[in-house]
């Protein structure tokens, strides 16, 4: 408790302040304070045009961050929170332009963690945090990894172990009894409509040239030194000529049939499920090896479900298929 109380104060004061979430670590600070939160982007190497989110440890929380809480806001809410649903809605007047990157609309996302919503309550006001790696790289989902990055630039870092889900949060515009995917993850287009009436997605999402309405997602992310490439195929696997410079992430029953060194193998586990929870660290794993060059993934192909892992290799590979 004391712990708690005393991160609580740091952040409150200004301090940056790594905290777990269920989805991955984030680069935490006083979401109402614009010079706490510049230091975010400096921490980070982040672009200022991208926009933080602003976590809560409840609804009443989010209150007055909003000109107004609208029904179909409060249903999200009620139906999502505590979870990885990050909801945008026009900010009131005490949200600093910093915390949105200057947009009219404030994300705002309640995570379903207890020791991070603890700290989140200790701290009394809402906290800004972008997941906390280098701007760029794969997103952490261990203090190991915030560690590696973050190291001399921030002043704590709270470790709570592995995140559970390890891709980051579905972020929605919340509109009239409708919400746009601006971000694909854990909550997909068919748990919203138990909600909402329309789900739409953000043109960006599907063409390579349209400006997203979520500025994160124009960047190049979740990407390690080496060159990624997309497996389409899973027969492919076996027609790659891999030398000891090239990486493999797959499914258990995949790798153990492939001709490369182990410690060139990176197991995602047994399923979608816990590729998503293994694939960042993979990318860090091969990122910790400069004699790897390049990495082959393996691709999910399972509708909407499969979204938010595809979205984050796709661009960790830059569009390289083979
Ligand atoms: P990160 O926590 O690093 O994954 O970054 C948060 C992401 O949430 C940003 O990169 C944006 O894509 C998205 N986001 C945050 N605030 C807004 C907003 N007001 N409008 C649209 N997207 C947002
Ligand atoms: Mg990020």
């Amino acid at each position: 408790p004391e712990t708690i109380e005393t991160l609580g104060k740091l952040l409150r004061d200004g301090g940056l302040v790594a905290i777990p979430t269920e989805t991955v670590y984030g680069l935490g600070a006083n979401g109402l304070d614009s010079e706490a939160m510049s230091r975010i982007y400096e921490a980070k190497g982040r672009p200022s045009d991208n926009p933080l989110i602003l976590h809560v440890p409840d609804m009443a929380a989010a209150k007055p961050l909003v000109k107004s809480l609208t029904p179909t806001a409060q249903r999200l809410m009620e139906r999502f929170w505590p979870g990885p649903l990050t909801i945008t809605l026009p900010k009131a007047d005490c949200v600093p332009d910093r915390a949105t990157g200057g947009l009219p609309r404030v994300a705002l996302r309640c995570p379903d963690h207890d020791l991070c919503r603890a700290v989140l309550t200790a701290a009394g006001v809402p906290v800004a945090a972008p997941s906390a790696n280098i701007s760029g790289r794969p997103s952490p989902t261990t203090a190991d990894a915030v560690y590696d990055d973050m190291k001399g630039r921030i002043d704590a870092i709270l470790d709570a172990g592995t995140c559970d889900i390890g891709v980051e949060s579905t972020v929605v515009e919340c509109g009239d009894d409708e919400v746009t995917i601006l971000r694909p993850g854990g909550i997909t287009e068919q748990m919203l409509l138990e909600v909402v009436s329309k789900v739409n997605y953000d043109t960006a999402l599907s063409s390579p040239t349209a400006v997203p309405k979520a500025p994160g997602m124009k960047y190049r992310h979740y990407a390690p030194s080496a060159q990624v490439y997309v497996v389409d195929q899973a027969e492919t696997f076996a027609k790659l000529d891999l030398d000891v410079s090239c990486g493999v992430m797959a499914t258990s029953d995949l790798l153990e049939n492939l001709p490369v060194p182990e410690e060139n193998k990176f197991n995602l586990g047994k399923n979608l499920t816990e590729a998503d929870h293994n694939l960042f660290a993979g990318l860090r794993y091969f990122d910790d090896r400069p004699e790897i060059k390049s990495i082959y993934v393996e691709s999910f192909d399972q509708g909407e479900e499969s979204l938010a892992y595809m979205n984050r290799l796709n661009k960790a590979a830059g569009g390289h298929h083979v």
